[in-house]
């Protein structure tokens, strides 16, 4: 599933291909897969020009001035860039083209089955029940070891509390694993016996490791790639998610898999405690 990193690495592209270009064409295959009535995305989308594009936790966000776009890609989404118009279909579940210099661009968002594109005026996307329960952005200035540190005050599992997305915006399974593995931290810890020192690590951690999984344009295991069809690179620098069996980078010792909060969890026995 694409977390803040790969979800970065699609809105910027989205935005290198299509700011400043105008919706000549839009439309979805299905009636679940937008908040509008079907007939009426196209009606939403064609004639306004994409004036940028962002991101809120693991949605992306498509700004076109008087609407605006959001999109969740969920587990296998992805955003490919189709040679011409096609109409909607199962595999590409919202399609639009765009004019402009260079001759059309048309951009499919595929495989939306449990995801959405989900239309707003602006202002109004805050009501959407996913955003109105975001915590703040683990790259915002609002993600101070300070807050880190009263969001795990809990008695819950500090895994579990970093893949809420109340407490923090965009963290999933692969960068959550990294993520307390880098912090020396077993994810099976309750929050609450974090010493302050663990906090920090956890807090340095988490930006580090996004910021690098960033650069490297995201995390690709199966389905995740980005807007010009590559794969991400950060697979290769995974310390421990999906190595299970292989030594710990860091003391040899083999690396375990559980499940903690529900989730196929890796972790070193040795230095993670
Ligand atoms: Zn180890």
């Amino acid at each position: 599933m694409p977390e803040l990193p790969e979800v970065t690495v699609i809105s910027e592209d989205v935005a290198a291909l299509a700011v400043g270009r105008e919706v000549l064409r839009a439309a979805v295959f299905r009636p679940d897969v937008t908040n509008v009535e079907p007939g009426e995305f196209g009606r939403w989308l064609v004639g306004r020009t994409l004036r940028g594009t962002g991101r809120r936790g693991k949605i992306i966000v498509l700004d076109f001035g008087e609407v605006v776009g959001l999109v969740h890609l969920v587990i296998s989404g992805r955003v490919l860039r189709l040679p011409e118009w096609k109409e909607p279909d199962r595999m590409n579940t919202a399609v639009l083209e765009f004019g402009g210099e260079g001759g059309p661009l048309v951009l499919a968002f595929t495989r939306l089955w449990l995801g959405y594109f989900d239309l707003y005026e602006p202002g109004e996307e805050d009501k959407h029940p996913l955003i109105s329960r975001l915590g703040p952005d683990p790259l915002s200035e609002e993600f101070t070891v300070e807050y880190l540190a009263s969001a795990l005050s809990r008695k819950a599992g500090v895994k579990g509390l970093l893949l809420d997305q109340s407490v923090v915006a965009g963290l999933g399974n692969i960068y959550v694993d990294e993520v307390l593995f880098s912090a020396g931290v077993h994810p099976t810890r309750k929050a609450s016996t974090l010493a302050a020192e663990e906090i920090q690590n956890i807090h340095a951690a988490t930006r580090d490791i996004l910021r690098h999984a960033i650069e490297q344009r995201g995390t690709t295991f199966d389905s995740y790639h980005d807007a010009f069809g590559e794969t991400g690179k950060f697979q290769h620098q995974l310390k421990v998610f999906t190595r299970a069996g292989e030594p710990c980078p860091r003391c040899g010792t083999e690396i375990i898999k559980s499940r903690v909060a529900g989730r196929g969890t890796h972790s070193c026995p040795v230095c993670q405690n």
